[in-house]
């Protein structure tokens, strides 16, 4: 039997994706060449340094079969570097291949050195899900891409801001965080992607 969700595990931050997948009764595995996408119903594409993933998804051949999991509508849950990669445009490294599928320009580390890293209480607001509404959910923000305001197509729903810029949007089946869910101990936001977009559970 594939795993129900695969977790793009070339490089970065995939195992606590995994470990909070399995904590919800959900089994994941790691996908790391073409036949590990067999059968799965959703894929992560975690964070880590997006330029060397980009590399191993070409290295590895997994970009062409990614493209068409997303162009057939497969739910995609992208967290920081799978945000850049999953981005149709970026400032500065447009040339970067990647799979893209979600209308919006993103900027790659975009808070400043000064404060590379960084937790902000956020607010989401996610229509129908009146579990984000008791407290706020932790963003874990490590050298975090920049979605611009201005640059969102009409198929963008935003469902967090952290000062002024979206931090949480979702594109159809595309659900991407510009910080890390996984690292804060809290599992709502996967919880809410498997139950509403991949209708698991
Ligand atoms: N700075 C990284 C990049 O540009 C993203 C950081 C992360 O995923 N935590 O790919």
């Amino acid at each position: 039997m594939p795993p129900a969700v695969g977790v793009l595990a070339l490089q970065g931050a995939f195992f606590k994706h995994i470990e909070m997948i399995q904590s919800l009764g959900i089994s994941a595995a790691e996908v790391r060449g073409p036949s590990d996408l067999a059968g799965i119903k959703a894929l992560v594409i975690p964070g880590g340094e997006s330029t060397t993933i980009s590399k191993m998804l070409l290295r590895w051949e997994l970009m062409e079969p990614i493209r068409g999991l997303i162009a057939d509508g497969l739910p995609v849950f992208g967290t920081c570097a799978g945000l850049i990669l999953l981005a149709d445009r970026l400032v500065n490294w447009n040339t970067l291949p990647r799979p893209g599928g979600m209308n919006l320009t993103a900027r790659r580390n975009a808070y400043g050195r000064q404060i590379d890293s960084f937790e902000a209480a956020l607010r989401l607001s996610v229509p129908g899900a009146p579990e984000f509404d008791e407290s706020p959910f932790t963003g874990v923000f490590i050298r975090a891409p920049r979605i611009l305001p201005d640059s969102l197509g009409k198929d963008i729903q935003v469902l967090c801001r952290f000062e002024e810029a979206p931090v949480l949007v979702r594109c159809g089946n595309i659900l991407a965080a510009a910080f890390h869910p996984e690292l804060s101990g809290d599992s709502r936001l996967h919880r809410w992607f498997l139950r509403e977009m991949v209708r698991l559970n």
